[in-house]
């Protein structure tokens, strides 16, 4: 007796074959097709899932977002989609990239595609695309995007706000206070015979003493405030919503602060004082800079007038 041959078709041998999943659902939700991409990583054969509601094969599915889905393409006939990027996953399936990847489950796009006979949806096939490497690529990108930003806004040796960042910040300041008014002042810090540090101790002491001091005034200025390195041994405070009176007792604060105590530096005490000028927006005031070239030129002369003080633009 000849038992038949089934041969199967070459498009079932494609389906079959593929390297992502392919399934066909009725109106009800029953699973018509299933094929090895879907069985290999559900390990669910096509015989324990087919005729039954992909519901009860697979209760952790979103029930009612998928049951819309389908919906859908049933009533207008157009494809749907899904991405990763909106829904990471469908199915629960892993992956096979390493842990580091930091994606838990296979990510996944979905494609919701109308079967037609004769203009009528008769069954919605469903395809499953792996993207994990995709949204694992993407992700890092996303993260090193952030991080060169993040080092684009920063100071390689003292880690605050370097000169771009800092004036970035003053001029939003800056047409805010021109548009809406209010108060904005600027501080400038000058270390004291900086050149002399570096001569007694080396330029590596003088590192030290930039790095440990702009970590102590980072300390104590507020979260609203911008502080960064203006320059070689310069450094500026920006404060928002703050009158100039205000802003002087910050920088006596921050005087004192860099004064009150020596730089440890393996042992030896380095003492360091800095000299501050401020000024503050006020009509007449048509530019940033013009804010920047008041606080220096107060700078100047809290130096000529002794160093290690404070002094207001007036
Ligand atoms: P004063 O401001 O009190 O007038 O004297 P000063 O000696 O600090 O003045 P000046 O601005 O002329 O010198 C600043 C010195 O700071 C010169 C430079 O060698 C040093 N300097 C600038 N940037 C750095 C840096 O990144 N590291 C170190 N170690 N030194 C620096
Ligand atoms: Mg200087
Ligand atoms: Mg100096």
């Amino acid at each position: 007796m000849n038992t038949p041959v089934v041969t199967p078709s070459l498009s079932d041998l494609v389906v079959e074959r593929v390297g992502f999943g392919i399934f066909v659902l009725d109106r009800d939700m029953n699973v018509l097709m299933w094929n090895r991409f879907m069985q290999d990583h559900s390990g669910l054969r096509p015989e324990q899932v087919i005729g039954r509601s992909i519901f009860s094969s697979f209760p952790e599915l979103p029930r009612v977002w998928l049951t819309r889905k389908v919906e859908s393409v049933f009533q207008l006939g157009s494809f749907a989609f899904s991405s990763w990027e909106q829904r990471p996953y469908l199915f629960k399936f892993d992956h096979d990239r390493p842990i580091t990847g930091g994606v838990d489950y296979m990510q996944q796009d979905c494609t919701f595609m109308p079967l037609m006979r004769e203009r009528e949806v008769v069954a919605v096939c469903v395809t499953v695309s792996d993207v994990t490497h995709v949204s694992i690529v993407q992700r890092e990108r996303e993260e090193a995007v952030a991080k060169l930003q993040e080092y684009a806004d920063r100071d390689g040796l003292t880690g605050i706000a370097n000169r771009r960042c800092f004036e970035m910040r003053l001029r939003d300041e800056f047409s805010r206070w021109q548009r809406y008014g209010g108060d904005l002042s600027v501080l400038l810090f000058d270390l004291d015979h900086f050149k002399k540090i570096n001569d007694q101790f080396g330029h590596m002491v003088g590192d030290t003493v930039l790095r440990v001091m702009a970590q102590r005034v980072a300390g104590v200025v507020r979260v609203q405030d911008t502080f960064g390195r203006f320059g070689g041994e310069e450094f500026a405070l920006l404060l928002p919503c703050t009158p100039l009176e205000d802003a002087m007792r910050v920088a006596e604060k921050i005087r004192q602060t860099i004064c009150d105590t020596p730089v440890d530096v393996q042992g030896d005490p380095v003492p360091v004082t800095a000299s501050v000028g401020g000024a503050a927006a006020r009509s007449g005031v048509s530019a940033y800079e013009a804010l920047i070239n008041e606080a220096d030129a107060a700078l100047y002369s809290a130096k000529r007038q002794g160093r290690n003080r404070s002094v207001a633009f007036t």
